[in-house]
């Protein structure tokens, strides 16, 4: 929830001007003020409590002083901990007016998310929610990226299972009650190929095509899956009604 309230706070700042340091400044003060820790500052060294991946950068953009232009999209992960238990979630904005092949982009990597998150159920597999956001992306000819992918979620950021955007129905472990993770596709307009910056964060597509990626968090309770992570802020800040 704490992290649905920031990703609300940056909705508000998506503008062209606006520097990346100062989205993560924002963000960062949003989340100490809510008596939380940013998850990602000092996570295996990253230097900042967002990610922020523009265009052609799929995830893990280290926020700098570039500055948001008219026609970018722009990817904000963001993970916060409260009380021992961290939440991690992202999603792509448009900055002002994008070319209708982003914007089919962003909102097919947004419904793939949502067909994953359908083939979420006791007694399925893993592999069957990646199967579901691979299926959903493949009669538009995107990359799926293959190098990164959820994950479980609890005191610690990453834990146990991975959580894969591609992958045969029936694969990998069972889905359990209990169980808490982020599904999370990340999906390129072009090939699936990736390089990463001399930075070592910096995770690019290799044919300099845009990429977008949502991320949600799902806990298996006893009366079945729900969605624990929240676009409801953003939403609001952005005007989208349901
Ligand atoms: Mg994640
Ligand atoms: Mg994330």
């Amino acid at each position: 929830m704490l992290v649905g309230k920031t990703l609300g706070e940056v909705a508000k700042l998506i503008k062209p001007g606006v520097p990346l340091y100062y989205i993560d400044k924002v963000a960062e003060e949003f989340i100490r003020d809510n008596h939380g820790v940013p998850s990602f500052k000092g996570y295996a060294g990253f230097p900042a409590s967002l990610c922020l991946s523009v265009n052609d950068v799929i995830v893990h953009g280290i926020p700098n002083s570039d500055v948001l232009r008219d026609g970018d999209i722009i990817t904000v992960d963001c993970g916060a901990e409260l009380g021992g238990w961290h939440g991690d979630y992202a999603y792509t904005f448009a900055v002002g007016e994008i070319s209708e092949e982003k914007r089919l982009l962003v909102e097919r990597t947004k419904a793939s998310l949502y067909a994953g998150i359908k083939a979420v159920k006791v007694g399925n597999h893993i592999g069957d929610i990646s199967h579901a956001v691979e299926s959903y992306v493949k009669p538009f000819n995107y990359g799926v990226i293959r190098e990164l992918c959820g994950h479980g979620i609890g005191r610690r950021m990453h834990e146990a299972p991975d959580i894969p955007n591609y992958g045969k129905p029936g694969s990998g472990e069972l889905i359990r009650t209990g169980m808490v993770f982020c599904v999370e596709p990340m999906i390129a307009m072009g090939s699936h190929r990736i390089k990463i910056d001399a930075d070592e964060w910096t995770t690019r597509t290799a044919d300099g095509k845009p990429a977008a990626h949502f991320e949600h968090q799902i806990a298996i309770t006893s009366k079945g899956p729900e969605v624990i992570s929240t676009y409801q802020f953003v939403e609001e800040a952005l005007g989208i009604k349901h």
